[in-house]
């Protein structure tokens, strides 16, 4: 096995093996582009080093022979005396893990190599300032010590010069700062800084393996759901140095804008300073367009290099870049995160640049996007006070109370409170807090700090760099212009769509991608925005072959289900149909002694419930509805029994006891369940309580027959829940044919329901093949399979252990979020296979909340579903995603 690679050896497709970077800066050198040299350590020797605790015995002479090989390259040796190379040791995994990891500059300096280097570049400052960087890095992040005690110490110096900025300092006391600085590492670590340039080599790479498992690191995988397993590259790269004056620099840029997607010059660059001072907001960059003042040859061979690499990737590319004496060096490329709006935007001008065609745009844009464009925006015509302005990092309109830290965030977060985290910058260690945050506000950093970057990366609203804003951290509040002072708690609204931030909560107003699916915006009325969004709405219906359904059980909901795109009702509960003032009718339906008291209840309820289908197939004309018979246990529809034992008891103090009352309380005793999740419910009422069911179909019947009469369309389908055998299924059936062909003959017209039934037991599924025989058609109710397949109750477990299950890595993600493929997903899948087997005609649909989960949607294709049904306002959301499925 290899496990090194030369940059010219590798490219974009060997992101397993040499990490995103390591690929990309292969792609480039391949490209012909200026990339220093130097080569990659394989992601295969980190993961044995994680597995065994050491490397594997053949890394260190391919690593000689690398840097043999790089040294001849460059005419100079690793840390040589009189002029030396120096190189810097970066992590990078397949997928990008911003800051998250670790990198060392200027290996290769030594007491001995500095002055050489000194000497060379005939530029003492820059020496001493590239050693005392070194030893700051290598301290913290391979010798552990505090990063604080340097800080402390360059805050020292600077104020004893009265100095503003690093820059201030010259060469003398940088040169004192390095002794300071080695004087740390000694004190703390007991040795002192490594002299020999290939231990610091070697001692780097060790770190960059190991912080692939450091704590910020694991939580930012889990959050981003990336694997565990699969360790970080190493890059080895030679230095090129933006700190050696003013006519060098470092910055970094996007070839578009990745907030809005909008073409342009975008980027951050830093005069005489080194890769990290850019993100980490030490000093305060200028827009990058003004590097074309400073030095027009770069600027213009970068903009080339840029639509080179935009061409070449045929996506937007983030990218490094340093400036040494007035020449360029390409340092990272990557394909750029991008806020939902920019990702829809740039997937259909990549479409009418020719670079991608179609079904490649569709998998440009995802549906958890989409749903983020259909979030509310601030109303800017309420006129919050707004206090400061910001830069637009990540959009969305977030409002909490203001919290300075962290562990603040996370412990207000916990109790329920919603906060908003603000900082002047952040970093890798304030993960936890913006993971708890509704939203991020910083007073220092463009739209490439780490604010900024991270919150995109999330779909988190961030506005960074609100330079107006003095964070005071310690005192726990933040000052505004005009003296306006906001404490630790005070309720701020942001806009990371605008950058604006106000004092208070501001009023929202749905957002303009929601109002086109209303249909209140014609797509060619609407914003470069909607007409990207339309268009990929377009693509996605044509090459879908999952249909949409709504699972809705109003008239109201079915209309807005039916403009946001729905081709029909997948599940209408009519449970609810027997809340609110027919509870009374239930009650007595419940209560009854004798056939007589029975019927009458159910006489009464048959009217509203005809009346409640007869509108529901009037907003669904044409389209199948599919209405469940009642499935919830028949106490849900009792008081509490808590209450009405209180309220007996007490008439009973009084000496007055309420008939009534006292049957319903004995009903309530009677029908208590264990485990109503198991109990009496679905299918087992309809075969227990004579007549219920009966009603029911009746009203459903009726419906579609005066539907009919009155010149419309209903396509009724009436379905069985929680059926666990086909016998269930056909004494049900036969009762439901018998009402239904009465119903016809009595209106004169043929009604020709389908009947089928939900596929929610594990015994169901695994005798599909038998229950087909009595259903036309399947509705996979993957909410109770889940529960039932894995004996989880819903209502308990996620509050109690199913955040220790996701912590110790037991799902990647909630089983009733995202349907599970190996278990509840194979019970699906040979239930559909049986179920064509019996029936090759049978309609297949999935009505649980994973109908509207991306990427259960995927799922549900590849089995070859006929439809998915879920909530109106998830119903683009699927259509996106079931086309991005087939495409
Ligand atoms: P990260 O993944 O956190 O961005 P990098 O490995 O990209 O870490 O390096 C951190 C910073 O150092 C970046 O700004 C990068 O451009 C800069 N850098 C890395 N290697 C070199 C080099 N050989 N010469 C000059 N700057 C470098
Ligand atoms: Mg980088
Ligand atoms: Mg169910």
């Amino acid at each position: 096995k290899k496990f090194v690679y030369d940059f010219t050896e590798g490219n974009k497709d060997l992101k397993d093996l040499l990490g995103g970077k390591g690929a990309n800066l292969a792609e480039m050198t391949n490209l012909g582009l200026p990339v220093p040299p130097g080569f990659t350590i394989t992601t295969e020797a980190c993961k044995t080093y994680l597995a065994s605790g050491a490397e594997p015995p053949e890394l260190r002479d391919e690593v000689s022979a690398h840097l043999e090989a790089l040294e001849r390259r460059m005419g100079k040796k690793l840390g040589q005396a009189d002029d030396p190379l120096l190189v810097s040791v970066r992590s990078g995994a397949k997928f990008s893990m911003p800051g998250m990891m670790d990198t060392v500059l200027n290996i290769g300096l030594s007491d001995g190599s500095v002055e050489g280097l000194a000497a060379q570049a005939d530029n003492p400052r820059f020496a001493w300032d590239s050693y005392r960087r070194l030893i700051q890095m290598f301290g913290k992040t391979v010798l552990g010590v505090d990063g604080e005690l340097f800080e402390d110490a360059l805050d020292e110096a600077k104020k004893a010069k009265g100095a503003e900025s690093d820059v201030d300092l010259d060469a003398d006391d940088l040169k004192k700062l390095v002794e300071q600085f080695k004087g740390i590492v000694a004190d703390v670590t007991g040795r002192e800084f490594p002299q020999d340039p290939r231990e610091q080599m070697d001692l780097a790479v060790r770190a960059v393996f190991d912080s692939w498992n450091t704590e910020r690191a694991k939580l930012y995988r889990r959050q981003e759901r990336i694997p565990g397993d699969l360790g970080t590259a190493v890059n080895v790269c030679s230095m090129v140095f933006g700190n050696l004056g003013q006519d060098s620099g470092t910055g970094v840029a996007f070839t578009r804008d990745p907030a809005s997607g909008h073409q342009g010059v975008y980027g951050d660059y830093l005069q005489n300073a080194q890769g990290e001072d850019v993100v980490a907001g030490i000093r305060n960059t200028v827009p990058l367009a003004e590097l074309e003042n400073y030095d027009k040859a770069s600027y213009d061979q970068l903009m080339q290099i840029m639509e080179t690499l935009e061409t070449h990737y045929k996506d937007l590319c983030d990218i490094e870049f340093t400036i040494e004496r007035g020449k360029l060096w390409m340092l990272q490329t990557r394909v750029g995160k991008r806020t939902a709006a920019a990702a829809f935007r740039i997937a259909t001008q990549l479409v009418d640049q020719g670079l991608i065609d179609e079904a490649e745009a569709l998998q440009r844009v995802n549906g958890a996007q989409l749903a983020q464009l259909m979030f509310p925006r601030f109303d800017e015509k309420a006129g919050g006070r707004k206090i400061a302005t910001g830069i637009a990092a990540s959009p969305g309109a977030a409002v909490g109370k203001v919290v300075f830290d962290s562990y603040t965030a996370v412990k207000w977060s916990r109790s329920g409170e919603k906060v908003i985290l603000v900082r002047r910058e952040t970093n890798p260690d304030d993960l936890n807090g913006m993971i708890a945050a509704e939203g991020i506000l910083t007073s220092r950093g463009g739209k490439t700090s780490h604010a900024a970057v991270v919150a995109r990366g999330m779909g988190k609203t961030c506005v960074c760099g609100a330079e107006e804003l003095e964070v005071d951290t310690k005192r726990r509040c933040m000052t505004a212009p005009g003296g306006i002072v906001v404490e630790e708690g005070d309720v701020v609204s942001i806009d990371g769509s605008s950058g604006k931030i106000f004092l208070g909560e501001v009023p929202v107003v749905p957002s303009p991608v929601v109002e086109y699916f209303e249909g209140r915006t014609a797509p060619e009325d609407g914003d470069d925005l909607v007409r990207s969004v339309h268009r990929m709405m377009t693509y996605a219906d044509g090459v879908r072959s999952l249909r949409v359904r709504a699972n809705a059980d109003s008239a109201e909901d079915a209309a807005r289900a039916r403009r946001f795109g729905a081709q029909g009702i997948g599940l209408c509960r009519t449970e609810h149909m027997f809340l609110g003032e027919r509870r009374e009718q239930v009650e007595r339906l419940i209560l009854a002694d004798d056939d007589a008291e029975r019927e009458a209840a159910l006489a009464a309820l048959l009217p509203v419930q005809k009346k409640d289908f007869t509108e529901l197939f009037e907003a669904m004309d044409g389209l199948p509805v599919t209405v469940r018979l009642l499935d919830p246990p028949l106490h849900e529809f009792l008081p509490d029994i808590t209450e009405l034992s209180v309220r007996v008891a007490l008439a009973e103090a009084r000496k007055e006891p309420q008939e009534n009352d006292l049957r319903l309380l004995q009903a309530v005793h009677r029908l208590h369940e264990q485990n109503p999740m198991l109990g009496l419910r679905g299918v087992r009422l309809g075969l227990v309580i004579p007549g219920l069911f009966a009603m029911q179909v009746r009203a459903i019947a009726e419906a579609a027959a005066e539907r009919r009469a009155a010149g419309g369309d209903p396509k009724a389908e009436i379905m069985i829940p929680l059926v666990g055998t086909v016998q269930e299924l056909e004494i049900v059936r036969e009762e439901v044919e018998q009402v239904v062909a009465d119903v016809a003959r009595a209106a004169g017209t043929d009604l020709d329901l389908a009947i089928g039934t939900m596929i929610e037991l594990p015994r169901a599924a695994l005798t599909a093949g038998q229950i087909a025989e009595a259903a036309e058609f399947f509705s996979f109710g993957t909410n109770d399979l889940t529960q039932t397949t894995w004996g989880f109750s819903r209502d308990d477990v996620e509050a109690s252990f199913f955040t220790a299950y996701l912590e110790k890595g037991i799902f990647g993600v909630s089983p009733f979020e995202t349907i599970d493929r190996d278990g509840v997903g194979s019970l699906v899948r040979s239930a559909v296979e049986a179920g064509r087997r019996t029936r090759p005609g049978i309609k297949l649909g999935v009505c649980g909340e994973h109908g509207g989960d991306p990427e259960s949607v995927h799922f549900f294709h590849e089995v070859g579903l006929d439809y998915v049904s879920c909530s109106p306002f998830r119903i683009p959301v699927a259509r996106l995603e079931a086309g991005r499925a087939a495409a």
